[in-house]
């Protein structure tokens, strides 16, 4: 149990990161980074017991700068898409930079995921803790609102498991919609695709959407196609079917509508929402969050051109990524659940990766 802090490397500003060992006593072991509130490394247990590095990431601080891959990344101020990369909030219409198609990704180009964060760590009743915070001035990224976050990582000390605690507090109605892009490979970071991983989530139905994955504003059954995983089933069973979405998303690139998340209640209970496994090393992942969203990221754009830990090339769907999140342009959808936090409102949301062999 606890934190060790070491160096990172210095960024290309010549500025020192950090990165913070945490660890329990049943064989689990996270490494995150005030670089970004990255996740850089994740060793759990199989079923033999031998730890495995479960996470894509890179070794030094400079893999992370401009890869443009998102490894670990804690996204915002908004994950994910706004159409048009505009949207309008107490009737003031707001244009935030165009960085794909003509819409707005993960917030980019100036991503909180390469900025550094102030950190502070320790041990507490739940496990060992890392917390990153960041200052996001007044019309940083083009949002409204100086908005204060933290990024809380707790390893847990009474199971294998990896808490991520979000709270922002803002001065102005804002957007906020933080999510972690890690991407899984439960067979180990260096271990070949994920095709072969076994997935389940707890969702009806995902957001439809065009070509460019902007959400139409409609829901779509997930039943009897290709983007069912009520049951749990093989990544690679169907990544390859004559199928619309699939075809779009160049495999899984979809947000799945969480069925726990209650649309209706003022608070959101933390729910079991979808879970990996694999079966050569018997390790699962469970995931538990309160948001209403995830993102089901089959690294279909993972090229082999990152060359991560150990000096292994990521190629092509090495990694699989459970980003909970708001919607994608859910500021521009009133139907769907709002992304939007009010002034001196506390933004607080959990996600939390529980690991068993
Ligand atoms: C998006 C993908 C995108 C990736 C970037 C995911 O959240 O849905 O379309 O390519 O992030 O790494």
């Amino acid at each position: 149990m606890g934190v060790i802090k070491q160096s990172f490397g210095f960024t290309k500003e010549k500025r020192e990161a950090s990165r913070f060992t945490i660890t329990n006593t049943l064989g689990m072991k996270a490494v995150v980074s005030d670089f970004g509130a990255v996740l850089v490394e994740l060793h759990v247990p199989d079923k033999n017991g031998a730890a495995a590095d479960v996470v894509l990431g890179g070794e030094t601080v400079s893999d992370y700068e401009g890869n443009g891959c998102y490894l670990g990344a804690t996204v915002g101020r908004n994950a994910n898409r706004i159409a048009g990369a505009a949207f309008e909030l107490n009737g003031v219409k707001y244009q935030i930079p165009v960085n794909e198609n003509s819409n707005n990704l993960h917030s980019g180009p100036q991503v909180y995921n390469e900025r550094l964060w102030e950190s502070e760590y320790g041990d507490d009743e739940m496990g060992s803790y890392v917390t990153f915070s960041l200052h996001s001035p007044d019309g940083d990224q083009g949002y409204p609102g100086t908005l204060d976050i933290s990024v809380t990582y707790i390893v847990s000390a009474e199971e294998n498991s990896l808490m991520i605690h979000y709270h922002g507090i803002c001065d102005k109605d804002t957007i906020v919609n933080l999510t972690n892009h890690s991407y899984f490979n439960l067979g180990g970071h260096d271990s070949g695709t994920i095709l072969g991983h076994k997935v389940w989530i707890d969702a009806d139905y995902i957001t439809e959407a065009t070509a460019e994955a902007i959400p139409t504003g409609k829901l779509l059954a997930v039943s009897g196609t290709p983007m069912d995983f009520t049951t749990e089933k093989l990544v690679g069973q169907e990544i390859g079917a004559d199928y619309e979405p699939i075809i779009n998303g160049g495999g899984y690139d979809h947000n799945y509508c969480l069925n726990a998340y209650d649309k209706t209640a003022a608070e959101h209970e933390i729910a079991l929402v979808a879970r990996l496994s694999e079966e050569t090393s018997g390790r699962s992942m469970e995931v538990y969050t309160d948001l209403p969203g995830l993102q089901l990221y089959s690294g279909n754009f993972l090229k082999g051109t990152f060359v991560g830990k150990g000096g292994y090339r990521y190629e092509n769907r090495t990694g699989i990524c459970f980003e909970t999140q708001y919607y994608p342009n859910a500021v521009n959808e009133p139907s769907f659940p709002s992304p939007v936090l009010k002034a001196g409102e506390e933004y607080d949301t959990t996600t939390i990766y529980v690991f068993k062999a």
